[in-house]
């Protein structure tokens, strides 16, 4: 396994030329755009890692997965998907998408931005306890008591974010969303700022191949969960290139503007890669290139 993650490295590096490292949150920008890494661990707790699996970056977006999985535990399916949709669109992730709307406009799906402010909203818990809850449900999944936020990015994004902003007051004034504004924007900007690393996130990935069983068997979720965060990744994971890469990689994934992308195998693996270069979409390009051949190499699609 170790020389195909070696050999898609290989194949795949060029496509880093053709790709940005995100400096819309300036913090960012000092990603080292040749960095590659990767990391498959199968339901057992095998691992098999490549490249610069053990660098540190930030969650970013794909922490909006364990928002949604925690608004649901917390609210339920039905609350969470009344203030936001299930569908996927062609809208980038920042977008304001359907918001305008006075009636049913609500946003699109909790994997774009809008959505994930509101899914964090529904998180249990005041302030910055919706964040320790968060925090403290990755520590749990991912086995490791040590990770944390990132302040230079947190404060980097809480002090560029008026995008962000904008939507969550408009979200707001809608209805959408519980509680305190500023506050629930501050643990968006913290939980996007959350430190992880290629392991945690194939650890992340195969929690949900295992129906969100932990690794260690201590700790189980509802099942089901893992079947909505599933469905979600495979339709809306990828922002507006979800269908594409529904087709030419056929694994539920979920990218990060800072390059991470988790993927997950059901009832086989879970998988992280990083590589801070950035496609059009905001997601990683090396990324997908090698979760493509990847997927080929070992018949991964869940659609094949
Ligand atoms: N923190 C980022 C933002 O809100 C997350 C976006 C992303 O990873 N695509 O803009």
């Amino acid at each position: 396994m170790e020389n195909v993650l070696n050999k898609l490295i290989e194949e795949n590096k060029y496509l880093t030329k053709y790709g940005k490292v995100a400096d819309y949150i300036p913090a960012l920008s000092n990603a080292n755009s040749d960095d590659i890494g990767i990391c498959i661990m199968d339901i057992k707790g095998n691992v098999y890692s490549s490249g610069e699996y053990i660098k540190k970056f930030t969650i970013q977006s794909i922490s909006k997965v364990i928002a949604l999985m925690l608004a649901i535990l917390d609210k339920g399916k039905n609350e969470v998907f009344q203030r936001v949709g299930m569908e996927p669109t062609d809208e980038p992730f920042n977008s304001f998408y359907k918001l305008e709307l006075h009636e049913e406009g609500k946003p699109s799906n909790p994997m774009i931005n809008a959505g994930a402010i509101v899914t964090t909203s529904l998180i249990e818990g005041k302030g910055n306890e919706k964040f320790t809850r968060l925090l403290n449900l990755i520590r749990d999944i991912t086995g490791d008591e040590n990770i944390s936020y990132n302040k230079e990015v947190y404060m980097s994004e809480k002090s560029t974010s008026n995008r962000n902003r904008a939507m969550a007051y408009l979200l707001k004034e809608k209805g959408l969303i519980e509680g305190d504004v500023e506050e629930v924007l501050d643990v968006y900007f913290k939980q996007c700022s959350i430190e992880i690393n290629c392991i945690h996130l194939a650890k992340i990935g195969t929690f949900f191949a295992n129906k969100c069983r932990t690794l260690n068997g201590d700790t189980h979720y509802p099942e089901g969960i893992a079947n909505i965060i599933v469905a979600i990744m495979t339709t809306c994971g990828m922002y507006d290139f979800s269908g594409q890469y529904a087709v030419e990689v056929g694994i539920p994934s979920k990218s990060g503007v800072a390059g991470g992308i988790l993927g997950v195998v059901p009832n086989k693996y879970g998988i992280g890669v990083y590589g801070p270069s950035l496609d059009k979409y905001g997601n990683s390009i090396v990324g997908y290139g090698i979760l493509k051949g990847l997927s080929k190499e070992l018949g991964l699609s869940i659609f094949a």
